[in-house]
């Protein structure tokens, strides 16, 4: 038998009384996972830089450019944008900005990376 004392389940409102000391009933225990995943996919966003504060410019940019793809318009073929997109690539020098930020559609913004991945190894 389990020594450990029966304590509630620590699911809001649920209050089956758990021995394992796992602080979940059987049916809850998945409770822990989620909070556990919850913090690992936080973390992985933030060392890739993509933080909150990111999430705030990218909707900033494409409420200003109405939420069209720029490269699209300027072909006289507007096309709704999906992400925002650094102008002058960073690796160029191009900055966080708003005026070197544009709204991008991905078929554009993979035609803009992939040229530009060329340029950086050609250059
Ligand atoms: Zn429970
Ligand atoms: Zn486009």
């Amino acid at each position: 038998m389990p020594n450990a004392a029966a304590k509630p389940c620590r699911h809001t409102g649920c209050g089956v009384l758990v021995r394992d000391g796992t602080g979940y009933c059987e049916k809850h225990k998945t409770d822990r996972n989620i909070g556990k995943f919850a913090d690992e996919h936080r973390g992985s966003r933030q060392s890739r830089g993509y933080g909150a504060e990111w999430e705030q410019t990218r909707k900033r940019i494409l409420r200003r450019d109405k939420g069209l793809c720029q490269p699209c318009l300027k072909n006289g073929k507007p096309r709704p944008a999906r992400q925002v997109d650094h102008k002058i690539p960073k690796f160029e020098g191009g900055t966080d900005d708003d005026e070197n930020l544009q709204s991008i559609c991905t078929t554009c913004h993979t035609a803009k990376t992939a040229e530009e991945a060329r340029r950086g190894r050609a250059g």
